[in-house]
């Protein structure tokens, strides 16, 4: 797997040194940085009728694939305030910090610019009285897809954390 760093954060040297999976040592200024876990919230909306929030991926990676709806938490923001952000800016469904519950948190690796990056995705659950809202907001989205949850092809999600935390909320129902 490639370093997604080549040159030191402090000096801007390029003589690092892996020295974990996690440490990058600069040889000439000795400054270490290192690689975090990237958190992202994912969400899983049902409405009244018991029918699943997804959204058809209009980008890389899995473009055209169903998915959650979620994404990278923001620095100094909660988990829950990301889930509802990422909610309302891909799907148009507002849900309230304050309803969500939580799932768990699935490993995922995310492919961008060229890189593998190590993602823990932190899955909540809330429920709406209808999807009346839903619309393709932020171009994140192609389409809005609300899915009754037996109906659902589980396998063609987007990514394994996906098909894991439906099967997982499958399994509760
Ligand atoms: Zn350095």
């Amino acid at each position: 797997m490639s370093l997604p760093f080549h040159f030191c954060y402090h000096c801007g040297s390029d003589q690092l040194v892996q020295r974990s999976w996690r440490e990058l040592k600069c040889s000439a200024c000795s400054y270490s940085q290192y690689l975090f876990v990237t958190s992202a919230a994912v969400a899983l909306v049902q409405d009244a009728q018991g029918r699943l929030l997804l959204m058809r991926r209009a980008h890389e990676p899995a473009k055209g694939k169903l998915g959650l709806p979620g994404g990278i938490i923001e620095a100094w923001q909660t988990a829950e305030a990301a889930c509802s952000r990422e909610v309302l800016e891909e799907t148009g469904i507002t849900v309230p910090e304050d309803a969500w519950s939580y799932l768990g948190t699935f490993n995922n690796r995310y492919q961008f610019q060229g890189y593998i990056w190590p993602t823990l995705d932190i899955v909540f659950m809330a429920k709406v009285d209808h999807f009346d809202a839903a619309m393709a907001v932020d171009g994140e989205a192609s389409e809005v897809v609300a899915q009754p949850l037996n109906e659902i092809a589980v396998e063609d999600l987007a990514f394994q954390t996906h098909i894991d935390a439906v099967k997982r909320l499958m399994a509760r129902v």
